[in-house]
């Protein structure tokens, strides 16, 4: 093909970047986003805290009590939590729009009873 018909094949196709944020990206499977607690099916088990790189998880408080509180700011989204929960209470979600300028609102706390996400793009 001639370089003026490559060029304007090229201009006929469809771009392969999006106009984000208007246009938002789907995650491929795998993709690891924002991790989310289900915290009817932790036991308490301490297992993700300790596994956690960063140390951005803190499980706090006992029973129905109990709560993740979990530091957006130092996450590294590694998905060890997520392979140490004996019981799957731990998923990556697909959120990847996490970013904010203000460190307080970056912890976010799962706990037994509802969830306590005090940032506001939270799930
Ligand atoms: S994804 Fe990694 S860094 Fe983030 S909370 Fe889980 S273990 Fe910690
Ligand atoms: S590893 Fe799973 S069961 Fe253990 S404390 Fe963390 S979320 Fe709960």
């Amino acid at each position: 093909m001639s370089l003026v018909g490559e060029a304007l094949k090229q201009l006929m196709r469809k771009p392969s970047t999006l106009k984000y944020p208007s246009e938002k990206a789907t995650p491929p499977p795998g993709f690891r986003g924002l991790p989310i607690w289900d915290m009817k099916k932790c036991i308490l088990c301490v297992l993700c805290q300790n596994a956690c790189p960063p140390s951005a998880i803190k499980l706090i408080g006992k029973g129905q009590e109990a709560k993740v509180e979990y530091h957006l700011d130092r996450c590294i989204f590694c998905g060890e939590c997520v392979d140490a929960c004996p019981v799957d209470a731990i998923t990556m979600s697909g959120q990847y729009e996490l970013a904010g300028s203000d460190r307080s609102i970056m912890v976010l706390c799962f706990g037994k009873e509802k969830p306590v996400i005090p940032v506001k793009n939270a799930p």
